[in-house]
């Protein structure tokens, strides 16, 4: 937990988020800024600030917060039409919450090209 940072004190309930799902592990909420019309974020549990900071023993971690987009998908409806995970990293990736987070977005075409 790192009392600063806002998806910690989402986790903690701390403050308001619109959580869809708790586990031992991760969290999943609506993003505040949706982008489109199902936009999740599936954070670990655990304070970590980026992908650059995991380290091996969080491979099982990362592959369940995939394996939780991909039933949120299901459970949102979208899974057929298809959906864009998004793990964005430092600066020049966008990151501007500095706690790991895999955007699950869809119920819409994505736009074309990324970057
Ligand atoms: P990033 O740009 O770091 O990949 O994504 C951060 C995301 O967090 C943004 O899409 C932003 O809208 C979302 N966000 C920032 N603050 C809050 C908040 O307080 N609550 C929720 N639910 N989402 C937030
Ligand atoms: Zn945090």
């Amino acid at each position: 937990m790192s009392d600063s940072c806002i998806f910690c004190k989402i986790i903690s309930n701390e403050i308001q988020g619109a959580v869809i799902h708790r586990d031992e592990q991760v969290t999943a909420f609506r993003d505040i800024q949706p982008v489109a019309p199902t936009h999740i974020l599936i954070v670990p549990n655990r304070h970590i600030e980026s992908v650059n900071a995991l380290e091996g023993s969080d491979e099982q971690l990362m592959g369940h917060l995939i394996t939780t987009a991909a039933k949120l998908a299901k459970k949102e409806g979208i899974e057929q039409g298809g959906y864009r995970l998004i793990m964005n990293t430092g600066a020049d990736g966008g990151q501007t919450v500095f706690h790991v987070h895999l955007h699950l977005i869809g119920g819409q075409m994505m736009k074309h090209p990324m970057g």
